[in-house]
């Protein structure tokens, strides 16, 4: 494909502090000379009946059209009658695997300068299906579904990434001591997986065990995968080790190759609006976009310029302790590149 062509990716500036730092992906893609043509997308004021949500079926489709987007943070509207806005996306468009890097950035102290490491998440089940109900008066039951497909595909997606990317070993996180048939079943797969790839060092590790190691010497770990629920809490411990929410992209990945990159935080909302928030973390995650597009050289150029404004420590946001707007930081990323 020739340089020249753009490319179209589907962009959801999102809710809250959303809009803010999704223009600040849009002015340093334009600066670096990304091929990226953003069709972008809102969410709407009234449900759609064919999404059941506030997403519209058009916006659905111009991920599955496009394959590749960029999503900021969406606060699921109150009321009743829909489905939650990242639930819609996740489902329908088959999201399985979220992926999420996270390493020190030089320049920014924190009690570890060697972390770098990637947390897989399975994203379609496990104690996340929403299968909740009351037994009886004081007895509620909660369902934890693992299927053998659902393990498979995201065991198989964490070894072609780990060797994709030159990393040394996968570890797989569970707890099959105590949840013997269910994280038993995503053990057994990640084996099956595993004996493909010779080259890569698998090992298993209790949740537990691992939360400790992870505290006491984070370097002790490369790739790291796992059911739903231990991924959203063992990948917020993670971004806790090299300096908060600001910082910490993600990306989604679903059937068919398709990639939705987001940070991992929320909406802020109250930031929201006063040029405060830090789009490190949605800038990364625009990064992790344009490297699953093979974008290598441009991906380098601007990863390059938020990690080397972030070092200089003269423009940072609130958050990382600076006094920095939005739109300076943005700035100095610019020039920078
Ligand atoms: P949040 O991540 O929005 O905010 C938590 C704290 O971190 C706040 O103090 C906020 O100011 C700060 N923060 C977050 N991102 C920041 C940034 N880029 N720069 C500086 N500070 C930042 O979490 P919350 O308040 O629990 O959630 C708010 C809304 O976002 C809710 O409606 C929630 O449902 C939604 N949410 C959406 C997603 C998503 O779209 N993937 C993820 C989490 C929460």
């Amino acid at each position: 494909s020739s340089v020249s062509t753009p490319i179209r990716a589907t962009l959801f500036p999102g809710d809250g502090i959303g809009p803010e730092i999704a223009e600040s992906v849009k002015q340093i893609f334009q600066a670096a000379e990304a091929p990226i043509e953003w069709e972008e997308h809102y969410v709407g004021t009234e449900v759609d009946p064919r999404t059941q949500s506030f997403l519209t079926w058009e916006s659905l489709e111009s991920v599955r059209r496009n394959r590749v987007g960029l999503k900021g943070p969406m606060a699921t509207p109150i009321g009743k009658g829909h489905r939650s806005l990242n639930l819609t996306l996740r489902k329908e468009l088959n999201l399985y695997a979220n992926v999420r890097p996270c390493y020190s950035l030089s320049g920014y102290k924190t009690r570890y300068d060697n972390v770098d490491l990637i947390t897989i998440r399975e994203n379609t089940e496990g104690e996340y299906s929403g299968l909740e109900h009351q037994v009886v008066r004081g007895v509620v039951e909660s369902i934890k579904i693992i299927t053998r497909q659902a393990s498979i595909r995201v065991a198989e997606y964490a070894f072609h990434y780990a060797k994709a990317h030159g990393r040394k070993r996968v570890s797989a996180i569970h707890k099959a001591n105590i949840m013997q048939k269910t994280d038993g079943l995503f053990l057994k797969c990640c084996r099956e997986v595993a004996e493909k790839y010779p080259e890569i060092t698998y090992e298993e590790v209790v949740i537990d065990n691992c939360c400790m190691m992870l505290v006491k010497n984070p370097a002790l770990f490369d790739v790291l995968v796992m059911p739903n629920l231990y991924g959203d809490i063992i990948s917020d411990l993670c971004a806790g080790l090299i300096g908060g929410l600001g910082l910490t992209p993600s990306c989604n990945i679903g059937e068919g190759g398709i990639a939705l990159a987001e940070a991992v935080h929320g909406s802020a909302p109250d930031i929201a609006g006063k040029n405060l928030a830090n789009p490190t973390a949605l800038l990364l995650s625009s990064v992790s976009m344009l490297r699953h597009l093979d974008l290598h050289d441009k991906a380098d150029r601007i990863q390059n310029a938020i990690l080397d404004t972030i070092a200089e420590g003269k423009y940072r946001t609130a958050d990382l302790g600076g006094t920095s707007k939005t739109t300076e930081f943005t700035k100095a990323i610019i020039d920078h590149l």
